[in-house]
Order: C-alpha cells, then sequence, then structure tokens
C-alpha cells in the first residue's frame, strides 16, 4: 500500500524492504496517532514502540498485524523508543497476556520508578517543578482539570533495561540502539546503518517540536541534554527518518537542522523577554508565542501550560547554566535576571 496523504489513515504501510508503519490512534491527542513500527522475522514480530494502551489502538494494531499473516502471540519482542504512555503503556498491556520481552532504555528507570510510586499524587515531579517556576496557577489549573479522571497508572519496569549503545539483531538487520536523552532521560533511537533508516521515537519529528523533560523524574538540564543528542545524531550519515508521530521523509539531518534553529531561536526569544521586567519562568512564558500559530500561554489547555512553562524553564536554565543570565530562588521560587 503506497503511502496515503494523510499519515495518521488506518492501515499497513511497507516503508523500507521488510519494515511496515503502523498508525494507531491515541486519545484526544494534539499528536493524533503514534505510528508503530513492524518488522516481521519468519514466524514472529519485533515490534518497535507500541502504542496507547487504548481498545480501539488494540483493534488497529491486531488488523494491521493480519494484514501481515501475525497475531499478537507472534510478536516477540518490543523495543521501546521510551516511556510515554502512547508508546510504552500498550506494549506493557499486551505484556501481560503474551508474556512478550519488553525493552526499553537504562536511562528511564528513576521515571518508571518514581511513576510506579503511587504515594505520592499524579505529577507531583511537575507540579513541583512548575511551583519553582512561578506557575502555582498551573497547578491550580490541571489540578482541576484532572479531578474525576480515573489516574489509572501504566508503568511497569521492562524486561531488559538496554545499555546504549547497544547493536540489536532483527530480522536479518542490525539495530543500534542509541541514547538520546532529552525528550525523556531515557529516549532511545534505533538505528539501521546498512538499510539507511531512523527510527526515532520522538526525538526527531517532522514540523513538530518534541517536549523536553516531561517525565515523572526528569534531569536536571534536559534542553542541554536534548541539543547534544540532536548534534549527536546530526554527525551519523543522513538516513530516512522513521518518527512516532508524523509521515516517513529523507529528513533526519533537515528536521534536526529545524529544531536546532528553531531551540537557538528560542532561547534568544527567552533571553530578550527578561528586558521586559519579568523574571520568572511563567511570566516569560506569558510573553512569548505558543505553537504554529503563536498562540497566547493564556490561551492554551492547562496541559500545554504545564508544557508551555516546563520549556520555557527548560531554556532559561540552560542559559543560566552557560553563563547568559543569572538564576536565584527566592520563596522556593527561581528568578532569572540578565
Ligand atoms: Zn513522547
Amino acid at each position: 500500500v503506497s503511502a496515503p496523504e494523510d499519515w495518521t489513515a488506518p492501515g499497513t504501510f511497507e516503508v523500507a524492504p521488510g519494515v511496515y508503519r503502523i498508525p494507531l490512534p491515541m486519545p484526544n491527542d494534539g499528536l493524533r496517532a503514534v505510528n508503530v513500527y513492524a518488522l516481521p522475522q519468519g514466524e514472529r514480530v519485533v515490534m518497535i514502540d507500541g502504542g496507547w494502551a487504548l481498545a480501539q489502538a488494540r483493534e488497529r494494531l491486531v488488523a494491521a498485524l493480519a494484514e501481515l499473516g501475525y497475531g499478537l502471540a507472534a510478536v516477540s519482542r518490543f523495543l521501546v523508543t521510551h516511556v510515554h504512555r502512547d508508546h510504552y503503556s500498550q506494549a506493557v498491556a499486551i505484556r501481560r497476556e503474551f508474556g512478550t520481552r519488553l525493552s526499553l532504555g537504562g536511562g528511564e528507570e528513576p521515571s518508571v520508578l518514581a511513576g510506579m510510586d503511587d504515594s505520592g499524587p499524579r505529577l507531583s515531579a511537575q507540579f513541583a517543578r512548575l511551583r519553582e517556576y512561578g506557575a502555582a496557577e498551573v497547578v491550580t489549573r490541571m489540578t482541576a482539570a484532572m479531578e474525576g479522571r480515573q489516574a489509572e497508572r501504566y508503568l511497569e519496569p521492562p524486561d531488559d533495561w538496554l545499555r546504549a549503545p547497544v547493536d540489536i539483531p532483527v530480522a536479518g538487520r542490525t539495530l543500534r540502539a542509541i541514547a538520546t536523552p532529552g525528550h525523556t532521560q531515557g529516549h532511545l533511537v534505533y538505528r539501521d546503518a546498512a538499510a539507511g533508516l531512523l527510527f526515532a521515537g520522538d526525538h526527531v519529528l517532522p514540523h513538530i517540536t518534541p517536549s523536553i523533560g516531561f517525565e515523572p523524574a526528569p534531569g536536571p538540564l534536559p534542553l542541554g541534554d536534548y541539543l547534544e543528542s540532536l548534534r549527536l545524531v546530526r554527525a551519523l550519515p543522513d538516513t530516512r527518518l522513521l518518527p512516532a508521530h508524523g509521515p516517513v521523509c529523507a529528513c533526519v539531518h533537515g528536521g534536526v537542522d529545524e529544531l536546532l534553529a528553531h531551540h537557538a531561536a528560542r532561547l534568544d526569544a527567552a533571553a530578550g523577554a527578561l528586558a521586559h521586567g519579568v523574571s520568572t519562568a511563567y511570566e516569560v512564558a506569558g510573553l512569548l508565542g505558543w505553537t504554529r500559530h503563536n498562540r497566547a500561554l493564556a490561551d492554551l489547555d492547562p496541559f500545554n501550560q504545564l508544557l508551555a512553562v516546563n520549556e520555557t524553564g527548560a531554556h532559561l536554565d540552560l542559559l543560566a547554566a552557560q553563563g547568559k543570565l543569572t538564576r536565584s530562588t527566592a520563596d522556593g521560587v527561581l528568578h532569572y535576571t540578565s
């Protein structure tokens, strides 16, 4: 089947010899769908990412694998790019039923353990960080938005923590798992150098800027990690991009260049905003435009406000770490000055 105009359209799409893209639905999310990739190997199939554990996503995956002549029981292993629900939760659910081997980057271990600890409220690390960024109001809005919603927890440890770089033989090819911290601390991409393919997860997405450090146990400088991981991938020979969200394209280098330029502009904008008499990440976020439509922070829903403030804080923290501005704390809130 040739590539559809809308990358979220259901089906099984051969994007390279023996590599099938399967878009799966997500619940009311701006990303619209998540691509998982099937690599058949005789009687078995290895999957890269698992999708969001939803009844419709499971039905879609079953139908897509059936087109290739497989059932869920034939899936021998999930190589997951990172701990986020849209990549990991369905793999966990399928493992419960079929005992499928589940692999995740070793750098995700602190987040998996923190996410399994149900002694505190959900998103407690993100909320603590929002308060530091001066955005207690966003915590209030998020708490109200989450009220009454079921807080099912999906995190469980995998069967193996991958210690990248590591080469994984799959269906006659070699996938190299490469650590690309930033989007999450333990994010991995899987690179098939011989076939010229990069299973990029959320590290590089076409025309979308991945969020930075939204995870149960974020690192101290997620944007610094992310930019370093972008440069690492940029230094490898160019390949086709097989992203978790969006169409397949010949655009690893082009996509990385766009993301580096985007963050350079946002770093400048964050530093420039401090000239307007503001000092917290929340206030700076309020002066910047959001999404490609340049929307005001106040017009975003609470979850996207959380991501926006988090991102602004990540930019300001990196500038502070680079000595380009100073950071001080007053009453538990971080203040940045040029
Ligand atoms: Zn993600």
